[in-house]
């Protein structure tokens, strides 16, 4: 059943049309201990049932572009929490590390 709604690509902004090589993602907190926690990014493949739920790609370039905005996201944090000492209880001004 054609809908007649407007889907884009989060990455590229293009407006999907039949072909599909689309897939979904969408973000998920992984929390690795009490000073805050870290968005990681997960894939799925497209369906039509779950599309709504979640956000849009138009195909693997774009995965692959969203993956490395992450991972360069990912290295500010390591490099900000290697300046947290580690099992300390220095904990009044912790950056959040939450990504948007
Ligand atoms: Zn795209």
């Amino acid at each position: 059943m054609a809908v007649n709604e407007k889907i884009t690509c989060d990455i590229c902004g293009v407006q999907k049309g039949e072909a599909n090589h689309w897939m979904l993602w969408t973000t998920e907190f992984f929390v690795p201990g009490p000073q805050g926690e870290i968005g990681g990014v997960r894939f799925a493949p497209w369906h039509r049932d779950l599309y709504r739920d979640y956000n849009h790609l138009c195909g693997e370039s774009c995965a692959g572009k969203l993956l490395a905005k992450s991972v360069a996201e990912w290295r500010e944090i390591a490099e900000l929490s290697r300046c947290i000492p580690s099992g300390e209880s220095h904990d009044s001004k912790v950056m959040t590390a939450r990504s948007h």
